[in-house]
């Protein structure tokens, strides 16, 4: 099993402080981690052997990877950026994700594989954001953020994953005054500089976890396993598992549940929501809305079953029926053929009384 080459990365991401030593042992940590997080079917999802089979691929890990953390990002920018307008929260972003080679366990063979000439490579570069009109590129290099050498910063003492989260931070931080510089060599050799202006997007970032085969939320971000069943579907059905996740913490439902607890049907209710946001969110993404009816009749029937769901989440067959409902709602809200903008903050009707 070669996931658990990637634990060094998984625990740069995760709020956990400790390092499963193994691929059984990271379900457990996965579910007692998230506890508190919402997932589109409980914490901890068991994928059969036959999905891992059909998702393991025979690329290098890295690759895979680096592939699925792509497509991941790549949605979640579409989802984020086109319903920034109804978001509270902003977060202004370039819409590139970077890695660090050193926080893998071999940093060698991840530089050598992917191509990297140095650490902070681009894992993603979202398709139409001001990074990818920058020219910034997959595997291109990383040298500076507004001017300051990424040698600088980070903390030697801390652990290898440390430095890309705060490379993250600096640069959504900078992010925040609407520009930021990057410096970067691309594959070629050719080193660029560039100020680049960020756009809106909704607070919520979307990242991959090795080892794992979940989906769920936790107040600002969305974690999907690499093992997800997910990206096995179409793109605009695992869109919709990802709108479901980002939907809860659009929705504030994180925080709200902590506090009150998931009693008196908060929980259920909670789930509901996000189903029934989903069609809204694809639809401003440019999504056929109807995916999240076709994701739940795809993702329900394997995974919809089993006591670790029955007092959060309703069957997947009511999932459908209330999906459907929203989506025929708003065809009636358009008037017939639903279209992109659709301003779920004021004409979505939560079951959840948040008040
Ligand atoms: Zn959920």
């Amino acid at each position: 099993m070669v996931a658990h080459k990637f634990y060094s990365k998984w625990r740069g991401t995760h709020e956990c402080s400790y390092v499963p030593q193994n691929r059984q042992r990271s379900y457990l940590v996965f579910a007692t981690c998230l506890a508190a997080v919402l997932s589109l079917g409980g914490c901890a999802t068991t994928t059969t052997g036959l999905e891992e089979e059909s998702l393991a691929g025979e690329n290098h890990p890295a690759v895979d990877f680096q592939i699925k953390e792509d497509r991941l990002y790549q949605i979640g920018y579409r989802l984020g950026v086109s319903n920034a307008r109804y978001c509270d929260r902003k977060q202004p972003t370039l819409g590139l994700m970077i890695h660090d080679a050193r926080a893998y366990a071999d940093a060698d063979d991840v530089r050598s594989v992917l191509g990297l000439s140095g650490d902070i490579g681009i894992q993603s570069v979202a398709k139409g954001s001001p990074a990818h009109l920058a020219g910034l590129k997959q595997n291109d290099i990383l040298l500076a953020i507004d001017g300051v050498e990424i040698d600088q910063i980070g903390d030697p003492g801390k652990p290898a994953w440390y430095r890309a989260t705060a490379l993250r931070q600096l640069i959504d931080q900078s992010a925040l005054d609407g520009i930021v510089s990057l410096t970067w060599r691309s594959a070629e050799g050719v080193l660029l500089v560039d100020d680049i202006d960020a756009v809106d997007s909704c607070a919520s970032v979307f990242e991959l976890i090795s080892g794992d085969d979940g989906a769920a939320a936790d107040g600002t971000r969305v974690l999907v396993g690499e093992n997800f069943p997910g990206f096995a579907y179409a793109e605009d059905e695992f869109a919709a598992i990802l709108a479901h996740e980002m939907a809860h913490n659009l929705l504030g439902h994180i925080p709200f549940l902590k506090q009150l607890g998931n009693g008196e049907g908060r929980a259920r209710n909670s789930e509901r929501d996000a189903d029934r946001l989903m069609p809204w969110l694809l639809t401003n993404a440019g999504y056929e809305p109807e995916a999240a009816i076709r994701m739940m009749r795809l993702y329900g029937p394997r995974h919809g079953g089993g006591l670790l769901r029955r007092r959060t989440h309703d069957g997947w067959d009511e999932r459908v029926v209330m999906i459907s409902e929203e989506v025929e709602r708003l065809q009636s809200l358009s008037g017939g053929e639903i279209s992109a903008p659709l301003d779920w903050r004021m004409h979505f009707e939560p079951m959840l009384e948040m008040q």
